[in-house]
C-alpha cells in the first residue's frame, strides 16, 4: 500500500490523504463531537465550586467504571474497597499507577479491543513505544476540549492550517523536488514534514509557508523555531498579519522560544499541556496564564514519598482514557502551583505557575544541579555559525554536545560557546564539543535539543 501511495501522482497522493483525514476527522469529530463542544462551551463560564462539582463526580464514576471493565485495575484495586472513596481527597486511597507498569500491562489496562477504539502510540525513546487506545466517545470529547479551546481564537477545522507534526508523508521524489510537504484539500491541511528540517531544506519550508497563506499553525515548536532562526539568518521577513495564532503540540514551550516564535510569525503563541497517552489538560488564557482544566481530570502535584507539595512530579487521573484508564498515573512531568490560583481572565480553573516538563528535557550537574531547556537553548547567546545542536547526557560526569556549523564558526565563537556552558554546568563536568554534519530527529518526528539518557 505505501509503495503504491508513493509511485503514485502527487494530486493523487495529495486526493489520498485528504479522504483518509476526511475519514479519520469522520470519527474524531463524530456523532457526539458537537453536542460536546456545545456543552463545553456553556461551561466556560462556571464558577470553581461548580466545576469542582463536575470533578467529584466524574472522578467517582470513572474509578468504578476502571475496576469493572479493566482486567488489571480489577487486581490493582484487589484489595480497596471503592465505595470508601467518597471524593477526591480519598485519591490517596489508590495505589500511584507508575510508567513501566502502565506497559507492562498494558493489554490487561485495555477495556476496549484495539480495533473497536483509536489507537495512539507513544514513548519511543524508551524501549518500545506504548499502545493506548481511546474509545470513539473519548476522542469526540477530547477533540471538543480542544476545539472549544482553540476556538477562542478563532479556529476550526476547515481553517488554512499549517501542520508539522511527526507524520512521514514524502516520498524520494518529493525530496527531490524540494517539496516537503502534503496538502489536504478537503479539510485546508497541509502537513509538513518535520523529518526533513535542515539547512539546506529550509528555504523551502519558509517559502511555502509564506506562500500558502495559513491562518493557524499546528505543531511541534522546536521545528517552527528552527525555521523562524532560518529566516532571522537569513533576513527574510515574515508578513504580517496573516497567522492568527500558534498552537504548540508535544513540546514544553520555554519563555524565550514563546517569544522568538510570536516576534517572528507576528502573531499569538497559545500554548496547551496534554499528552498521547491522555492526559488531562492544560490550557493557556489570553492572560499568559496556564489553567488546570478540572473538568477533565485530577491533578496532583507530589514530592518522591507522594506528599502534595507546591512543586513536584504531575501525576494525573484522565477522565476521558475510559479505554485505557489513566488513575493517579505518575506520567513524567513537573509542575509548579500557583501561590495565587485566580486569574484575572474569566477561567476559574486553578492557575499554576508553569508545567516544567519532561524529567529528560534536563541536563543534570553534580556542581550546579539541573539545567532546563530554556538555559540549555540560551548557550547560542553570542555564538554565531552553529545552526543546530544537540546535547547529549550518558552520564553524570560527562556531557556529549553535537554542533552543526556553517563557515562563520571559528575558535571564538568555540570558546564563547563553552564559556557558556561551563556558567551553566560548572567546571568539573566533562564536555565533548563535537561537530558532525547533521543530527537526526527521533521516530516520532520529534527533535530533541537535550537528550537525557540517565533513567
Ligand atoms: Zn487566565
Amino acid at each position: 500500500m505505501e509503495k503504491l501511495f508513493f509511485k503514485s501522482p502527487l494530486f493523487l497522493q495529495n486526493l489520498i490523504i485528504s479522504l483518509f483525514n476526511t475519514y479519520l476527522y469522520s470519527k474524531r469529530y463524530g456523532r457526539k463531537y458537537k453536542k460536546y463542544k456545545k456543552l463545553f462551551k456553556s461551561q466556560d463560564d462556571l464558577s470553581f465550586n461548580e466545576l469542582k462539582n463536575i470533578q467529584n463526580e466524574k472522578f467517582i464514576k470513572f474509578i468504578n467504571e476502571a475496576k469493572f471493565k479493566s482486567t488489571f485495575y480489577k487486581k490493582f484495586y484487589k484489595n480497596i474497597d471503592l465505595s470508601t472513596i467518597k471524593s477526591i481527597s480519598d485519591i490517596h486511597k489508590l495505589p500511584i499507577l507508575k510508567k513501566e507498569d502502565l506497559r507492562k500491562n498494558i493489554n490487561e489496562v485495555h477495556t476496549i479491543k484495539p480495533k473497536d477504539g483509536i489507537i495512539s502510540k507513544t514513548g519511543g525513546t524508551t524501549g518500545k513505544p506504548l499502545k493506548v487506545v481511546f474509545t470513539i466517545d473519548d476522542t469526540n470529547r477530547r477533540y471538543a476540549y480542544l476545539d472549544n479551546f482553540r476556538g477562542q481564537y478563532g479556529y476550526k477545522l476547515g481553517k488554512k492550517t499549517a501542520w508539522f507534526s511527526g507524520k512521514n508523508l514524502l516520498s524520494k521524489k518529493d525530496i527531490k523536488n524540494n517539496r516537503f510537504w502534503k496538502y489536504d484539500f478537503i479539510n485546508k491541511v497541509r502537513y509538513y514534514s518535520t523529518f526533513h528540517i535542515n539547512e539546506n531544506y529550509l528555504k523551502y519550508y519558509l517559502n511555502d509557508l509564506i506562500n500558502f497563506k495559513p491562518e493557524f499553525i499546528v505543531g511541534f515548536p522546536s521545528t517552527l523555531l528552527e525555521i523562524a532562526n532560518y529566516g532571522k539568518r537569513n533576513g527574510i521577513v515574515f508578513p504580517k498579519n496573516t497567522i492568527k495564532a500558534i498552537f504548540p503540540t508535544a513540546e514544553t514551550v520555554s519563555k524565550e522560544v514563546r517569544q522568538i516564535l510570536s516576534i517572528y510569525y507576528n502573531t499569538i503563541v497559545i500554548d496547551q499541556y496534554a499528552s498521547s497517552e491522555g492526559a488531562p489538560f492544560i490550557f493557556q488564557c489570553k492572560e499568559g496564564n496556564y489553567h488546570l482544566d478540572i473538568r477533565t481530570g485530577v491533578f496532583e502535584v507530589l514530592d518522591h514519598d507522594n506528599r502534595e507539595v507546591n512543586q513536584g512530579r504531575l501525576v494525573v487521573t484522565s477522565f476521558t482514557t475510559h479505554g485505557t484508564p489513566l488513575i493517579r498515573y505518575d506520567i513524567g512531568d513537573m509542575i509548579k502551583k500557583s501561590d495565587s490560583p485566580k486569574c484575572s481572565c474569566n477561567n476559574e480553573n486553578p492557575k499554576i505557575d508553569k508545567v516544567i516538563g519532561r524529567l529528560n528535557d534536563y541536563i543534570f550537574s553534580k556542581e550546579t544541579g539541573k539545567i532546563n531547556l530554556g538555559n540549555v537553548s540560551n548557550t547560542l547567546k553570542g555564538v554565531e555559525g552553529i545552526i543546530k545542536f544537540q546535547v547529549v547526557q550518558k552520564s553524570i560526569e560527562e556531557i556529549t554536545i553535537l554542533i552543526v556549523t556553517d563557515e562563520t564558526f571559528d575558535k571564538k565563537n568555540e570558546k564563547i560557546f563553552l564559556k557558556n556552558w561551563r556558567d551553566r554546568v560548572g567546571q568539573i563536568m566533562k564536555i565533548h564539543v563535537r561537530r558532525v554534519d547533521k543530527i537526526l530527529v527521533e521516530k516520532s518526528g520529534k527533535f530533541r535539543i537535550v537528550k537525557n539518557l540517565i533513567s
